[in-house]
């Protein structure tokens, strides 16, 4: 049971934690194994138990509403004729992003870690990481020497019996890809079956694997529906939060640390809010400057991504042929009484990581695959048959920022990705567009498909390519690195999330990632909120493993 409160129960706590998101609730769970410790958790959202995101295969239904998705926009990327930025959804509910995303788990490649070491970050190499990815998870198909077996989330492997996954199998083989049979083990390259988070037919978002799997937890509070407004300091000690929960006004204190950790949008926005930020801009939205701090807000990055849309030449090889009312009906009897079915399914299947440039050994292009045609707009849903490949380029070059405006805290900050704003990003995407084409093109699909139907086939010259690149890209949902970890002037916090100049204040979320890494981002955040969970309780930190095969692409 857990301990939720609606105001804090006591005058002051050791840890304040601001979002309850991948980073938050892991690090909540984790401290609060301290009994002698007293944590706040504070989460804008609402509760996380709702059927929906309880079913893994219901992810659409809470991302269409208000009460669980920011459903925020970014500004428009200059060189886009589109009239809005893209679409950036993001989790406003127990558990964050956790409880709203895809559920595919993936761990990131092994070079992204070696290059954070090589960038200054000497604790935060692959060998160091690896104890923490496995300590988080719990899956039991695995290489021990890669996988954990006994941790909080709970990951399964996808069956992908439906004809097109087994076609997209087959095709990624003929393009020259060998199936990988864990993509979170010793290699990444090839196509796979995807891992999931979930346990038990439910989804296993961090709040559920960290706050209610785990024994009672009478240490720690949880306030929902909660927001942070205001961080307040007395010199360089962050001594409160100002808080607002249902048109209520009141205050919580910090008696240890406090550690924001709202997401790579909203933890810059609350350092802005704090003075913390460029003078420049912090001037111009109306908020005198405590430290001079260019780099909060910077460096923000994503995978941009493109969606290949493709019709089913027969319906009935589509997922969308079962989803009709009475589909839907039994789907959800099914999942209700045993837990089993197409509930259990977060939909994404199969997938692939690729390489493209010549003597690159360290994928460059991510697949994510559905067997129907879903349209997850932020006003609706709108399925039809079909398949649908989300293809995202890896490590892009391009930076984007998060600011603010004004000194509003209730008013969503300012950002904007800038993708392809880099000749490397551009041309990894044309190669992308053709990879991905090409598989599409693939004897395995032996009629079963229309061709591509926003007309990406048709495009003969990269130019051509290009613009389509241009026209259609869109967030793959992997916002991260506006507070990066470093030892440069524009570095916002130092290896175990401490914000320069400051005592008590860490950020440990998404925003802390230096370079976004080859993957998916919430298995590689929960890893980041578990070491450092073991830093601020003072414990020795896992012993890095060295593998023999150590070898990771
Ligand atoms: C639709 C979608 C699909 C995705 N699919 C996948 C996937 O399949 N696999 C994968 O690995 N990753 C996926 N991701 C990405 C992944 O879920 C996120 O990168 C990860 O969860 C980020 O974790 P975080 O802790 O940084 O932030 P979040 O999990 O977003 O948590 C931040 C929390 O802070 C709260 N908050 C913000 N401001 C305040 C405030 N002022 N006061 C109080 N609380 C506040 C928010 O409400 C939120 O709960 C997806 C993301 C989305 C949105």
């Amino acid at each position: 049971m857990l301990n939720i409160v609606k105001r804090p129960s006591r005058a002051a706590y050791d840890y304040i934690i601001v979002g309850s998101g991948s980073a938050g609730s892991t690090v909540a769970g984790r401290l609060s194994e301290d009994k002698s410790k007293k944590i706040l958790l504070i989460e804008a959202g609402a509760s996380d138990r709702n059927i929906f995101i309880q079913m893994p295969a219901g992810l659409g239904i809470p991302l269409m509403k208000d009460r669980y998705n920011w459903k925020f926009f970014a500004e428009k990327d200059d060189t886009s004729e589109s009239t809005e930025g893209p679409y950036t959804p993001r989790g406003k509910v127990l558990g964050g992003s956790s409880s709203v995303n895809g559920m595919n788990w993936v761990r990131g490649n092994k070079a992204d870690y070696d290059s954070w070491r090589d960038f200054g970050l000497s604790s935060w190499s692959y060998a160091h990481c690896l104890p923490y990815f496995k300590r988080s998870e719990n899956y039991q198909q695995g290489d021990s020497a890669y996988r954990g077996k006994n941790g909080p989330t709970k990951i399964i492997k996808a069956e992908a019996s439906n004809p097109l996954f087994q076609a997209f199998i087959q095709a990624a083989n003929q393009y020259g890809l060998a199936l990988n049979q864990d993509h979170n083990g010793a290699s990444q390259t090839g196509v796979h079956k995807t891992q999931r988070n979930v346990a038990d037919g439910i989804r296993h978002s961090a709040s559920q694997a960290y706050l209610y799997d785990q024994p009672d937890k009478p240490n720690l509070d949880i306030l929902m529906e909660t927001r942070c407004t205001a961080i307040e300091f007395s010199g360089a000690d962050a001594v409160k939060v100002h808080l607002t929960r249902r048109g209520e006004h009141f205050s919580a204190e910090v008696a240890g640390e406090l550690i924001v950790a709202a997401g790579a949008i909203q933890s810059p926005q609350l350092l802005m809010l704090a003075g913390i930020g460029d003078t420049n801009m912090l001037a111009d939205a109306g908020i005198s400057v405590r430290q001079h701090m260019p780099g909060v807000g910077a460096n923000l990055q994503d995978h941009p991504a493109w969606c290949f849309d493709y019709g089913a030449s027969n319906p009935r090889d589509s997922l969308a042929s079962k989803l009709s009312y009475l589909g839907r009906l039994k789907i959800g009897m099914e999942w209700l009484l045993g837990k089993r079915g197409l509930g259990i399914s977060n939909h994404f299947e199969v997938g692939a990581f690729l390489c493209l440039t010549e003597n690159q050994t360290i994928p460059e292009l991510q697949m994510e695959c559905i067997a129907m045609r879903g349209d997850f707009a932020p006003e609706g849903i709108k399925i039809e048959p079909g398949y649908q490949c989300f293809t995202s380029i890896q490590r892009p070059t391009s930076r984007g920022k998060v600011w603010i405006d004004n000194a509003d805290p209730i008013k969503a900050p300012k950002f904007q990705f800038n993708y392809l704003n880099t000749d490397y990003d551009r041309d990894i995407a044309v190669a992308a567009i053709k990879a991905t084409r090409e598989i599409f093109q693939q004897r395995a699909w032996n009629g079963r498909l229309t061709t591509e139907l926003s007309g990406v086939d048709q495009l003969a010259s990269d130019s051509d390519i290009m613009q389509w690149a241009y026209e259609h890209v869109e967030s793959n949902y992997h916002p991260c690195g506006t507070c990066r970890m470093g030892h440069d002037d524009l570095a916002v916090t130092d290896e175990a999330g401490k914000v320069h100049g400051f005592n008590n204040l860490r950020v440990i979320d998404a925003a802390i990632i230096p370079s976004i890494p080859t993957g998916n981002l919430n298995a590689i955040t929960v890893m980041i909120a578990e070491k450092i969970a073991d830093n601020i309780l003072g414990l020795a930190p896992l012993e890095p493993e060295h593998l023999l095969r150590d070898q990771q692409q």
